[in-house]
């Protein structure tokens, strides 16, 4: 029936696996159509189908599993993120239980660097950011505060991007780090951005120059790509890849809908299109074991037309003697990658909203559906809460 999870067990080279797009399906009716396999679709597909025993076909339009954490090797060999640098971390145990269901892990703490002028610096700012940039030679957290507390400039209310940062940090370093990495990022200042964006980027006075704090950070053992693998390698789960949603046969449609694309493509943009920013990526090989100190140097200067360069090995601790690296240059065309969060794309997704609690029997879910700036452990936290809510309207006799 499921000739993908067939064609898995005996063992293919990654990338080789899910080759060819196209319905894969037994001659059956389903209970609920999943639209997307990324983590929200694979999640809520894996629970309704193991914990709740339904008949779940997932649709993709693209050839393969794992959404933008995709992951496969490229034509030297090397494990690369084909839609960029996927790191995970989370302070949810109960995702960590979930997923690792699924897959093993090596442990990994992301660093960034920043290119300052001529010298890489710690991202997020750190007491060695500041030492480097200073020419500094502060040894402990009090001295750093305080050092910190001359640059701060304190905003009255903190709304907008900009404002969490010129309040932590001062005007100097948010031009430095902020300002024209924010401006390539999301096509907007930050002065234009709702504050969310930047208080993901904390400020440290220790000299921890990890990129997350959270309790778990760890990558899938053999990849986002066979963890997705296994998720859907489920007798009651059916994959077509390479099949649009929208344009699935009726007979392929199940009584509920779990919808997992932008949400303003599944009523038709009716009040007018959400906004989207995309990313280009420029995927390269190098002829050398390394290219950079770590996984991540970020390009703040407005002059440099990518924000940031990632090199693989670094997540993986893959060896080879060649190395991936990829260019991530911002632009309004493409992939929607990352809904913006400002004011009024939140009043126009609230109206979307109103429609969907007007459909119960289509469920939307994830980054796109949920039209948040979500991590992915946030979308599998999502995902398990929205199944535990369909399991209970289930045990008390609703439909899900
Ligand atoms: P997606 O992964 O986008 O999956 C949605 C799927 O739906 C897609 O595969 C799409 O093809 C499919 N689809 C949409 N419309 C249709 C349709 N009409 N018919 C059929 N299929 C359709 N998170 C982290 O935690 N750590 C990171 O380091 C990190 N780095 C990131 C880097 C980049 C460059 C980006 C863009 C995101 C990053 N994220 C990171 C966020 C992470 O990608 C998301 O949280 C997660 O992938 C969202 O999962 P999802 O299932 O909601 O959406
Ligand atoms: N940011 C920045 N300079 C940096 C890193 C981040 O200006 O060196 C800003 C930028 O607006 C970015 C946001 O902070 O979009 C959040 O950064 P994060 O690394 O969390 O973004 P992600 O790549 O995970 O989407």
């Amino acid at each position: 029936v499921n000739e993908a999870a067939r064609s898995r067990a005996a063992g293919p080279a990654p990338s080789d696996r899910f080759p060819a797009p196209g319905i894969r399906r037994g001659a059956r009716k389903y209970d609920v159509t999943v639209c997307g396999a990324g983590f929200a679709g694979a999640v809520l597909a894996e629970r309704l189908a193991e914990a709740s025993g339904k008949r779940v076909l997932v649709v993709d339009r693209r050839d393969h599993v794992a959404g933008n954490a995709y992951d496969h090797l490229d034509e030297a060999g090397i494990l690369v993120h084909r839609y960029g640098p996927h790191i995970f971390h989370t302070n949810s145990d109960e995702v960590v239980r979930y997923l690792s269901r699924f897959t093993a892990w090596r442990p990994y703490e992301h660093r960034v660097l920043a290119q300052v002028g001529d010298r890489r610096v710690p991202m997020p700012i750190n007491r060695t950011t500041l030492n480097a940039l200073y020419g500094l030679d502060m040894s402990t957290d009090a001295e750093a505060a305080a050092f910190l507390a001359r640059l701060a400039e304190p905003v009255a209310e903190i709304r907008t991007a900009r404002d969490v940062v010129v309040n932590a940090v001062g005007t100097r370093l948010y031009e430095t780090f902020f300002q024209g990495y924010t401006r390539k990022q999301w096509g907007l200042d930050p002065s234009q951005l709702d504050k969310s964006v930047t208080a993901r980027v904390p400020t440290r006075t220790s000299d921890d120059d990890r990129y997350f704090t959270d309790s778990f950070q760890a990558m899938p053992r053999e990849g986002f790509t066979r963890m997705f693998e296994r998720m859907l390698d489920h007798p009651n789960i059916d994959l077509a890849l390479g099949v649009d949603f929208h344009e699935l046969p009726a007979q392929d449609r199940g009584a509920l809908t779990v919808y997992t694309g932008p949400i303003d493509a599944y009523f038709g943009h009716r009040f007018g299109p959400l906004p989207y920013r995309s990313l280009q990526f420029r995927h390269e090989t190098v002829d050398r074991r390394r290219f950079q100190e770590v996984a991540v140097v970020n390009y703040p200067a407005e002059d440099v037309a990518w924000t940031r360069i990632t090199e693989y090995k670094h997540l993986t601790g893959q060896v080879h003697p060649r190395t991936s690296i990829t260019y991530e240059i911002p632009s309004d065309e493409g992939e929607p990658y990352y809904p913006i969060p400002r004011p009024e794309n939140q009043a126009l997704f609230k109206r979307y909203e109103a429609l969907a609690d007007a459909e119960p029997d289509v469920i939307f879910a994830g980054r796109l559906g949920s039209y948040r700036y979500y991590n992915m452990d946030q979308v599998v936290g999502q995902a398990l809460s929205v199944h535990r809510r369909m399991a209970e309207r289930m045990a008390a006799g609703g439909s899900a």
